[in-house]
């Protein structure tokens, strides 16, 4: 690893996981039954401080706690930080296995330069990643739908009032084992928002920053209130759908001749760039290209992809049409999620998939894109199949 020079000549430590330092427990806790997201955490985190002359100093994996920061550090001033969101699923053969995590922790570096932060070496969070992973693998659930949710975050910790970049900073990673999504497969109600935006053009939407979402807890809880799942973000005059909640959306229209149109919003900014949404489109493409088969799909149906605007007013029209098939929410945590209805307007606008009548035979009314798509997910993330090394045992990594 060399060292990173910068303007004034001097030259800072690059993040090194060969030096870093493991602080085991005293005590361990006991593995729940069923543990709750976000809330049950495992025994030890990894920590990393940058230092403005130093550079980043040794990583530690250490006992789960507090941090120390002074009043002042620029992440509660002024939201300072960036963050990531993966799992790890536990293979047939017993060994815990990540899912693209390159992905992540590319978006992760471009997340922590967005916001100005020190430089984060994907390769070398990964190592980091693999060494708590093993520390912490009694940790990472063995059932069906089970994972081990992983959150790497790095944040601003510069001890000045006042805007700046910023070289002062911690990165952690965090580790909380994941039950299935409750009430999973059950369709979900949206509320299409005409009040409040998630993101915008040349804003920050695309990067998982924590700012986006300080300001999203109000408007959901308000829809939360009135018996809504998510808010349906639109954006501008024409109502341009982005995205549900925090997940991507996902739209299937019936064609004439019997095959699909998958559609999603393109990444024009206000869409966070989801591994999950990008991986449904490519086995999407897989099954058209005729390089796999999608299970409960035949082998001549095919999905056609499309990266396009879709405007609310068009969902209600397709669905009034009957073309539309499917609405679904797609990431990390929930995985697909679909939706049943979408208040728009005045009015909930029925998106659930129809059972088809009489008149239309091309299509059968078992077949269903979102499931196919999730089922094929979840295998290649629990390592039941493989597909172009999305899912590497960690210690292969
Ligand atoms: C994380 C996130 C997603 C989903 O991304 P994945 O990489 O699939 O987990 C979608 N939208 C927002 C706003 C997100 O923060």
């Amino acid at each position: 690893m060399s060292a990173i020079t910068v303007p004034d000549g001097t030259s800072r430590a690059p993040l090194d996981p060969s030096k870093l330092v493991i602080k085991l427990a005293e005590v361990l806790n006991a593995v729940p039954e069923e543990p709750v997201l976000g809330r049950t955490m495992t025994d030890h985190m990894l920590i990393c401080e940058h230092d403005p002359v130093k550079g980043w100093e040794a990583p530690e994996i250490r006992p789960y706690g507090p941090l120390t920061l002074l009043p002042t550090a620029n992440i509660l001033q002024y939201g300072g930080n960036a963050f990531e969101g993966l799992k790890a699923y536990v293979g047939p053969d017993g060994r815990p296995r990540l899912f693209r995590v390159e992905k992540h922790m590319e978006r992760f570096a471009r997340g922590a330069r967005r916001a100005s932060l020190p430089d984060i070496e994907p390769t070398a969070v990964i190592e980091l990643l693999k060494r708590l992973i093993a520390v912490e693998a009694r940790w990472v659930p063995d059932k069906p739908g089970y994972g081990l949710y992983i959150r790497p975050t790095i944040i601003s910790t510069r001890p000045y009032l006042g805007l700046g970049p910023s070289e002062h900073a911690i990165l952690y990673i965090i580790l909380t084992p994941a039950a299935p999504f409750l009430g999973a497969g059950r369709p979900i109600a949206l509320y299409a928002e005409d009040q409040h935006v998630r993101a915008w053009p040349g804003g920050t939407g695309e990067y998982k920053m924590g700012i986006n979402y300080a300001g999203i807890i109000g408007p959901q809880a308000e829809v939360q209130l009135r018996g809504y799942d998510q808010t349906l973000w639109l954006f501008g005059p024409d109502r341009c759908i982005t995205e549900a909640g925090i997940m991507n959306f996902f739209v299937v229209l019936r064609r004439e001749d019997g095959d699909f149109d998958l559609l999603t919003p393109p990444l024009d900014g206000t869409i966070l760039p989801g591994i999950t949404r990008r991986s449904l489109l490519e086995l999407a493409d897989a099954h058209t290209t005729g390089l796999t088969t999608l299970s409960g799909l035949p082998v001549h149906r095919k999905i056609h992809t499309h990266e396009v605007v879709v405007t609310m007013p068009q969902l209600r029209t397709w669905a009034e049409q009957g073309t539309l098939q499917e609405v679904f929410c797609v990431g990390t945590a929930v995985i697909v999620v679909p939706v049943g209805r979408i208040w728009f307007e005045g009015e909930d606008v029925n998106v659930l998939r129809r059972v088809q009548g009489d008149a239309d035979v091309s299509t059968s009314a078992s077949e269903c894109v979102s499931s196919a798509l999730r089922d094929r997910l979840v295998a290649i993330q629990e390592g039941r199949v493989n597909w172009a090394g999305w899912s590497v045992a960690v210690d292969e990594l």
